[in-house]
């Protein structure tokens, strides 16, 4: 059943392999950095420059191994790596329905109230604030 695809197995780790060894030149020169201020010499910026393009290159054999072992099937660590993000991806998910929840709510609270807008009326004698159809003022009793 499982077909293991080694060249793509071994693509993999090639590509793994090389982006470890470029991370390791990479990491190199800061300690070529570090003696180069010692001795006064400027440092070589090639090897952190082959060191980024193996990293990136690396990445791109690696990728290129781990398409092929998830079409086929066969648990392999990058078939891992996406059963370990499944659960992130449906944390995702449940973020956007949060999101989505909450315009919702937003919805709900900037809908348009029909509470009637309450007009009052000021008291001439004294200004207190009465209801629209009081006939007198609940402040000192005058006929508004
Ligand atoms: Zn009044």
């Amino acid at each position: 059943m499982s077909k293991i695809s080694k060249e793509r197995k071994i693509t993999y780790y090639i590509g793994i392999g090389t982006g470890v060894v470029g991370f390791l030149l990479f990491i190199s020169f800061f300690f070529s950095f570090v003696s180069s201020m010692r001795t006064f010499e400027p440092p070589s910026f090639l090897p952190p420059v082959i060191g980024i393009v193996l990293i990136i290159a690396g990445s791109f054999i690696a990728s290129i191994g781990a398409h092929g072992a998830a079409g086929s099937g066969l648990v392999l660590d990058p078939e891992q790596a996406r059963e370990d993000l499944k659960p992130f991806n449906e944390a995702k998910g449940g973020m956007i329905n949060d999101v989505i929840s909450n315009i919702d709510a937003i919805g709900n609270i900037t809908k348009p109230q029909d509470q009637k807008e309450v007009i009052k009326v000021k008291c001439r004698e004294c200004g207190a604030l009465n209801d629209e159809d009081a006939k007198f003022c609940k402040s000192c009793g005058k006929e508004l």
